[in-house]
């Protein structure tokens, strides 16, 4: 298969819950499509976060289009469940996953013929060397792969732990340590609540750093108001983005911290010590170890030979479209993609909407 080439009308990268939305649509219209996926397995990022990780939605509120996820017993459901549902959702409409791909570029290639090859716009190459030419790419490799850590002065120098939030597997390495987490909104919060609980009975000590006091959604919001951002602003009602409903949604395990009073937020420290960390006003506290929950980035590095047009840092998008790249669909990265866009429940529409639009006249997208 090595340096043969493959042929799609589309090809779909990533084939986490965005990449298995768009391949629901474009299996319902018939296209000629494959998954392209890097991991070895089913369900994207989900398996590698935490165990304690629950989702902030229920499961009747966390479904991808055509298929409800399965209730999951004692609340939201975790991690495990949603690798579950993934793959069942996977196996049931039969799509086409390549697994073990990791796709390495994206280039355009005018006319119909580069290399020999006749036929297609794009020319998406992997890391072992395999090629497939299509007409529409349809990139939807999330952000796990890339952890962001902000730069703050002296972390260099500073003899503790520092991990993200991507690399944290539980309370239990932390325990009788002084544990900092960052971040506020939802890792920041479940982390700091899980660690708060066992830190305050072990003879450690948690200390949560937020840039602005914590901002918890209604106790009563979760999927559904997702759902209901997502579906305004695909009505063109220009509805704000998930993020403008606050940060942090309230699950159990946030609740009862909070209610205990072991979720007091303080503000960021301003730099690192060799031991520690410090604010400009004089205070300084010995630091073990750093939980930066500070989010991620997009992973879209395989897309730099199509040189997008950035502003403000960040790829120009209408929607899932990519003005000024006919062909190219961005699935699931965030708001800027589509309010929503990287949620369970908000991707379904924008799958939707990619799909319409790369196969537009050629096929009908119904569901
Ligand atoms: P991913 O799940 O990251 O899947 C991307 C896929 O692309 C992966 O399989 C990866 O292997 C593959 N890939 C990446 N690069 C390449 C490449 N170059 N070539 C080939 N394949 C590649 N959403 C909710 O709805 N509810 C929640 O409660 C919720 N909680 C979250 C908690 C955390 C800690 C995080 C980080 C996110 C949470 N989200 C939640 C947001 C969102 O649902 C997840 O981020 C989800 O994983 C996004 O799905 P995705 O398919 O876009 O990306």
């Amino acid at each position: 298969m090595v340096g043969e080439v493959v042929f799609r009308d589309v090809v779909v990268i990533g084939g986490g819950q965005s990449g298995l939305a768009a391949g629901f649509y474009l299996a319902r219209a018939g296209a000629d499509f494959e998954i392209l996926d890097a991991s070895t397995g089913p369900g994207g990022a989900w398996p590698h976060t935490w165990p304690s990780l629950r989702l902030f939605s229920p499961a009747e509120f966390s479904s991808l289009p055509g298929r409800r996820m399965p209730r999951a017993d004692g609340g939201n459901p975790d991690a495990q469940h949603v690798v579950e549902y993934l793959r069942s959702y996977e196996e049931h409409y039969g799509l086409p996953v390549r697994r073990g791909v990791r796709i390495t570029s994206v280039d355009r290639v005018e006319g119909g013929v580069e290399g020999g090859v006749e036929g297609g716009a794009f020319l998406v190459r992997s890391a072992d060397g395999r090629r497939w030419r299509c007409r529409v790419v349809i990139s939807a490799t999330g952000t796990w792969s890339r952890p962001f850590v902000p730069f703050y002065p002296g972390a260099a120098g500073f003899r503790g732990e520092q991990l993200h939030s991507a690399a944290y597997r539980g309370p239990g390495s932390f325990a009788g340590r002084r544990v900092v987490v960052v971040g506020g909104a939802n890792s920041g919060a479940q982390i700091a609540a899980e660690l708060a609980g066992r830190l305050n009975t072990d003879g450690g000590d948690l200390l949560w750093c937020t840039s602005g006091p914590p901002r918890y959604l209604p106790d009563d919001v979760d999927g559904r108001e997702l759902f209901r951002v997502a579906s305004a602003a695909v009505r063109g009602g220009g509805g704000r983005g998930v993020a403008a409903l606050g940060d942090i949604v309230v699950v159990p395990p946030v609740l009862a911290a909070r209610e205990a009073g072991l979720l007091e937020a303080t503000p960021m420290f301003d730099r690192f010590g060799a031991d520690g960390v410090s604010w400009d006003d004089g205070r300084h506290e010995r630091v073990d170890a750093v939980i930066w929950c500070t989010g991620f980035r997009p992973a879209l590095g395989h897309l730099a030979g199509l040189h997008l047009s950035r502003a403000n840092g960040r790829v120009v998008a209408d929607g899932p479209r990519v003005p000024g790249v006919p062909g190219l669909y961005l699935l699931g990265y965030g708001d800027w993609c589509g309010a929503a866009s990287a949620t369970l429940v908000g991707v379904g529409q924008w799958a939707k909407a990619a799909v319409a639009g790369a196969i537009g006249g050629s096929g009908v997208v119904r569901g």
